[in-house]
């Protein structure tokens, strides 16, 4: 076997490898390669131990694991419940063990993320050990970045070829886990303009890809004092902040008079002059809540608090494909299509009004919710609708007049769910409100103060959290494996993706809370409003920033690309990718629309259900599984550490129990006893 990339993924399969082996009385001899661009195994890059320690994780303590557990279906054999913790209980024992108050973290701390690369690494540690006690099992840890794969002539197996080196490796299974690469400025793209700009008037500088963060921004690029603009908000602008301020020396203290989580920032004199943060909605993911579900270190107890979907359900993603769904083309076997916004959008904002209303107003209240809204609700399911925005109207109409009637009975101190004003806070700055950086400020306060009220209390912060988080394997149902149409897809991903993302997949109050001390601090400015452009100056060698609102431009002397780069088969820096391409091992995935210039191609690869490759001939590629960013698009919400019970485990569970079974039959077995026999 054959493990590409030596990060999460790779460690949650060598988990399954490590639990299942030992089980199995009479195998082949068996060897597990795995090969590490970076050498960096267990943590990978995104993780690694040695990045900036200003990089926070997204999530929190006892929401990370790092082995298979009892909610993964057929996983088999468990390891002992000992050597499976959390990573709330994994640091609790390194604390304990070393004093070290790094690993001081209760179970609902959002941590760092290079502490969680240091548990990784010893996990993975741990797996390999396990599985080089067993007998005729090896395990290689290969310090490589795999260019190429090429099937061998002889026999059932694939050839593997290391980047700048004539050796090969031979394997049966192979499995790529390779996460997020690095993309080359498209030819004629603005990161081209940029890059070509600042290549011909140094010291002007484009950053394409900030990480890792010490040796792409370090302490002179950009200069104390430089003027620095960010091409995203999203977490990866979060980390460059903080690297850019924090990581300089600069210092946070609570805010006088103000509660906590409300900090201030003390600057050490080594920043940027200002950073200016700007991307398509002009604001920053919002404030992850604090997470009350989570409070259980063993993350055992989470399962009861998720939110359960009443109206957005797996039944109702059925019912509506069955009633108004179309035909996917030439999708034999795919099911019928439906469209997000028409279909779905209405059912995620009604939960949200449900949820809202039940954490407000409590059981009564939602019982109410559920009953007068429930004719309308089947009639939705039948037809859908044609208008989101009409739709969601009619839908919540009824709710708004239960809650009118209930508020003088119940003692309710949340206002009407506006759906609007909840899911587009700032408005638009055409509607002549405050200025914009006022706006996102006032937010972000407000945020903030709603997270530190955590996910069960806070009526906005629960529905979130429990619609777009508890449920998106409800949302993966409705948009999985080409279940919307071609045209919808792309909408969902250009739009409703970006909403999920904004408004549940942020950071936690720690680092959200030294982002707004820094916007106060006037060291970001968040003044530009949506989308301004950044462009080579006119006339001078700098940046422009513009404002497309008011025309305002502000003049930078370094442009950084603040977001992770989307997996691409053309502009991927790793040849790896293309050259299975070019073998016909893979091809790209496309949701087919009537005409070829009606296709949606996200970019993704093409897999199956089980996650193995499908050929340029259309055929399965039982041989190769691909997981993770690459297959983004295909199948979302494919990028995150694992948890309890998640889809992540799960993938590589089945990898790792095919793997077994192909093992067990005679064919791998001969075929495998060659292959040894051969070496490398
Ligand atoms: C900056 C950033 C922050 C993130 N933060 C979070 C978070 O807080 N919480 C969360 O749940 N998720 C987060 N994610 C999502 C992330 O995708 C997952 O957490 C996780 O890292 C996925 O694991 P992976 O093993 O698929 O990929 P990775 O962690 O990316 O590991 C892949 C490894 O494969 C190696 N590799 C790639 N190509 C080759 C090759 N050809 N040959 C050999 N080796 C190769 C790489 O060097 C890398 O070490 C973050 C992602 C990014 C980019």
């Amino acid at each position: 076997m054959a493990i590409i990339g030596g990060g999460p993924l790779c460690t949650y399969a060598l988990e399954r490898l490590a639990a299942l082996l030992p089980g199995i009385d009479h195998r082949p001899n068996v060897r597990i390669s795995v090969f590490d661009a970076t050498g960096l195994f267990g943590s990978g890059a995104t993780h690694a131990q040695n990045q900036s320690p200003t990089n926070y994780m997204n999530r929190t303590a006892s929401q990370i694991t790092f082995a298979a557990d009892d909610l993964i279906d057929g996983a088999g054999p468990l390891l002992p419940r000992a050597l499976r913790p959390t990573f709330a209980q994994w640091a609790q024992s390194r604390y304990a063990a070393t004093g070290d108050s790094r690993f001081d973290l209760g179970p609902c701390d959002v941590p760092r993320r290079y502490l969680h690369g240091i548990a990784l690494g010893e996990r993975f540690d741990l797996y390999v050990s396990k599985l080089r006690s067993l007998e005729r099992l090896e395990v290689l840890l290969l310090h490589a970045e795999v260019a190429d794969i090429a099937e061998v002539p002889e026999g059932n197996g694939l050839c593997l070829q290391i980047s700048g080196s004539s050796r090969h490796f031979r394997a049966d299974q192979v499995l790529l886990v390779t996460g997020h690469s690095q993309n080359r400025p498209a030819a004629g793209s603005l990161a081209a303009r940029l890059q070509g700009h600042a290549e011909d008037n140094p010291p002007v500088r484009f950053v394409m890809q900030p990480y890792p963060l010490e040796t792409q921004l370090p302490l002179d690029a950009p200069p104390p004092g430089a003027r620095v603009a960010l091409l995203g908000m999203g977490l990866t602008a979060v980390d460059v902040i903080l690297h850019l301020t924090e990581g300089r020396g600069g210092r946070f203290e609570p805010k006088t008079g103000e509660a906590f989580p409300l900090q201030s920032y003390v600057p050490s004199g080594q920043e940027p002059s200002v950073i200016i943060a700007t991307s398509p909605s002009g604001m920053f993911p919002w404030c992850r809540p604090r997470n009350l579900k989570a409070r259980d270190p063993s993350g055992d107890d989470h399962a009861t608090f998720e939110h359960r979907g009443v109206f957005l359900t797996h039944e109702a993603v059925r019912t509506l494909r069955h009633a108004v769904g179309t035909a996917a083309i030439g999708g034999d076997g795919q099911p019928l299509q439906i469209d997000f916004e028409h279909h779905v959008f209405p059912l995620v904002v009604l939960e949200f009004a449900y949820l809202y209303y039940s954490v407000a107003g409590g059981d009564a209240l939602a019982q109410d919710i559920c009953d007068t809204v429930a004719d309308r609700y089947q009639a939705f399911l039948r037809v859908g609708c044609k208008s989101a925005e009409a739709a969601i109207d009619w839908l919540l109409e009824p709710i708004d007049l239960c809650f009118g009637k209930k508020l003088s009975t119940l003692s309710i101190s949340a206002e009407r769910f506006d759906w609007r004003a909840v899911f587009y806070p700032l408005g638009s700055p055409e509607d002549g409100g405050s200025p914009w950086a006022e706006r996102v400020v006032a937010f972000m306060r407000r945020d903030i103060l709603a997270a530190a009220e955590g996910n069960l209390s806070n009526p906005l912060k629960a529905a979130c959290d429990g619609v777009w988080r508890d449920l998106r394997a409800v949302l993966s149902e409705a948009v999985d494996f080409g279940g919307l149409t071609p045209q919808s897809h792309q909408l969902f991903r250009d739009v409703h993706l970006r909403l999920y993302s904004r408004m549940s997949n942020g950071t936690g109050q720690e680092a959200m809370s030294k982002i707004l001390a820094l916007i106060e601090h006037s060291l970001v400015d968040v003044s530009m409003g949506p989308g301004p452009t950044v462009l080579p100056a006119a006339e001078t060698s700098s940046f422009s920033v513009v404002n497309r609102w008011t025309g305002e431009t502000k003049s930078v002397d370094f442009v950084v690309k603040a977001i992770a780069h989307p997996f691409d088969l053309d502009l991927d820096v790793r040849p790896l990718y293309r050259n299975l391409l070019r073998r016909g091992l893979v091809r790209r995935w496309r949701n087919r629309g009537a005409t070829r210039e009606e296709d949606f191609i996200p970019g993704g690869l093409d897999v199956t259900h089980d996650f193995h490759s499908v050929r340029a001939n259309g055929k399965v590629e039982p041989r190769l599984t691909i997981l993770g960013a690459p297959v983004e698009g295909v199948a979302f919400f494919q990028l995150s550490a694992a948890r309890l019970g998640s889809p992540v485990l799960a993938k590589a569970s089945n990898w790792a129990k095919a793997c077994v079974d192909i093992m067990l039959h005679e064919q791998f077995a001969a075929g495998s006893e060659a292959h040894n026999a051969a070496g490398d």
